[in-house]
Order: C-alpha cells, then structure tokens, then sequence
C-alpha cells in the first residue's frame, strides 16, 4: 500500500482535456520546451482552451505539451514542475488551521 505510484498520462485532445476538468481530480501539468513544466489545478483558470490548442493541436507537443498527474509528488518527481503562483495548487489538503485546531 505504501509502494510509490505515479499516475500520469498526455493529454492527447480537447476533448479529453474537458473531461478531465468535470472530473476535477489530480491536476495538470504544463512541460515546455523553452521553461520549466508547472503543475496547475485541473480547474484553474490559467488553463486556457487557445494555449491547449497551439500548443497541442498546432504545434503537435514538439514545444511541449499538457498532462494529467494525480498528485503534486507525481508532478514533481516526474516533470520537475514547479507550482502556478496563479492558481496556487497545495501541497496539503488540509490547511494548517485545522491541524492546529485538532491539538
Ligand atoms: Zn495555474
């Protein structure tokens, strides 16, 4: 149960872009060929349909390209990406109120 698994996979289309963001689990990453990979939440807003088509669709991934991850280690330990400072994805699901609060 404790044996590390990453769940990652491409995202190949819009379609399945769409799907991913109902979902609304795990988070996606952003890999660019010029940048460092950033992760975002799946519903930031800071994924943009236009930046998804050129980058997918137009350019084909050569410039990089959009994934799915399920958790920031995944995003981390796979793509070296580093956190939107736009949508703020968390480490913690909990904020560290509560834990506080639980004392
Ligand atoms: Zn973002």
């Amino acid at each position: 149960m404790d044996s590390y698994m990453a769940e990652t996979k491409e995202i190949p289309d819009f379609e399945e872009l769409r799907k991913l963001r109902l979902a609304d689990d795990g988070y996606f990453v952003i890999t660019d060929s010029a940048r460092p990979a950033i992760v975002h939440k799946v519903n930031a807003k800071c994924i943009s349909v236009d930046a998804f088509n050129v980058k997918v669709g137009i350019n084909k991934g050569k410039q990089g390209g959009y994934f799915w991850v399920d958790s920031l280690a995944t995003a981390a330990h796979e793509f070296g990406a580093k956190r939107c400072k736009v949508c703020k994805p968390e480490l913690f699901l909990v904020p560290p109120s509560n834990f506080e609060e639980r004392r």
